[in-house]
């Protein structure tokens, strides 16, 4: 018990060690974002990345998986709040992180409700 109690501890720590130095990644990032000239979204990313939104007016990108099916932690994503890092690996590393990988996994298992259940090796007649 107490074995599971210390993993869970240095697991903590080790998540918001992550954390923090997300956090320094992006601060570095916003301060190059600032310097360097403007991109723009690239309308093929559409189809590439079936998840984003690209909001024309606030010129942000959105995740809709993740706004739709992330929980209050996972909604702390720059692909919740609009991400305006036009990069083609921000992207990347989105559809690669747990967050998106979290939330589809809740987008598949509710399409699973809507879709007949499947014969599973049984027999069906
Ligand atoms: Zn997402």
């Amino acid at each position: 018990m107490w074995r599971v109690i210390k993993d869970d501890l240095e697991f903590q720590l080790q998540e918001r060690w992550i954390h923090y130095n997300n956090e320094q990644q992006r601060e570095r990032y916003r301060k190059y974002d600032a310097t360097r000239r403007s991109r723009n979204f690239v309308q093929n990313w559409k189809f590439e990345f079936e998840w984003v939104y690209y909001d024309t007016k606030l010129k942000v990108m959105t995740c809709t998986t993740c706004i739709k099916y992330g929980t209050e932690e996972d909604k702390k994503s720059r692909f919740v709040s609009g991400n305006t890092n036009f990069k083609r690996l921000a992207l990347v590393r989105h559809q690669r992180s747990q967050v998106h990988r979290r939330c589809e996994t809740r987008r598949i298992a509710d399409l699973g409700l809507c879709i007949p259940a499947a014969a599973d090796g049984a027999t069906t007649a």
